[in-house]
């Protein structure tokens, strides 16, 4: 297992929508192992093939609930039902989100508070999570991944406009930007 560099916001891979799994095999067992030991040496909640430069349909995730349960898994080729948006005022505080391909960043983005994911597991079972609250924010972002769209993209103004400086700032927006979590440190 290897923990893998991080595609950073510009590289193509981030903004192009990703290809089915074909094949639960060793290379992909080896890929998912790479992405939790990445995602866990960021520290993340989720992180999506395109983040580590792999085109395809699958994101890992890790997340204890308020309970103190761990929700842990690989979700392959997934859909996602999600529950209308609220059209409350949006509250920057409970509703913020950051990016691991965005790193250091935040900001607020309304997201549909209830999910159904259904995907496929390493065995090839099929899988279904009802989820709500922030495992739901997590499933949404992931899933975008897997279509090419960051959350980034999605920003209303004027965080949308805030989110473009932060990136030209940083020097990022081009091909190739990478970070390697337990080597790179980023400031905020
Ligand atoms: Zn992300």
């Amino acid at each position: 297992m290897a923990v893998r560099p991080i595609s950073i916001t510009g590289d193509p891979v981030l903004h192009s929508p990703a290809s089915e799994v074909t094949a639960v095999d060793d290379e992909l067992r080896a890929l998912v192992a790479d992405m939790f030991e990445t995602m866990d040496a960021a520290p993340g909640v989720g992180l999506a093939g395109p983040q580590v430069g792999v085109g395809k349909r699958l994101f890992v995730y890790s997340w204890t609930d308020d309970d103190g349960e761990l929700w842990r898994g690989v979700a392959i080729n997934p859909t996602l039902w999600q529950s209308p948006l609220s059209i409350e005022p949006l509250d920057d505080d409970s509703e913020s989100e950051g990016c691991l391909s965005v790193p250091g960043e935040r900001f607020p983005l309304r997201r549909a508070d209830g999910v159904v994911l259904r995907a496929t597991d390493l065995d090839g079972d099929e899988v279904e999570i009802e989820a709500w609250g922030w495992l739901a924010r997590i499933f949404q972002h992931e899933y975008d991944h897997l279509d090419g769209i960051l959350y980034a993209d999605r920003l209303e103004h004027p965080f949308h406009k805030a989110a473009a400086k932060a990136v030209r700032k940083k020097g990022w927006g081009q091909p190739g930007s990478t970070w390697l979590p337990g080597v790179d440190h980023l400031e905020d």
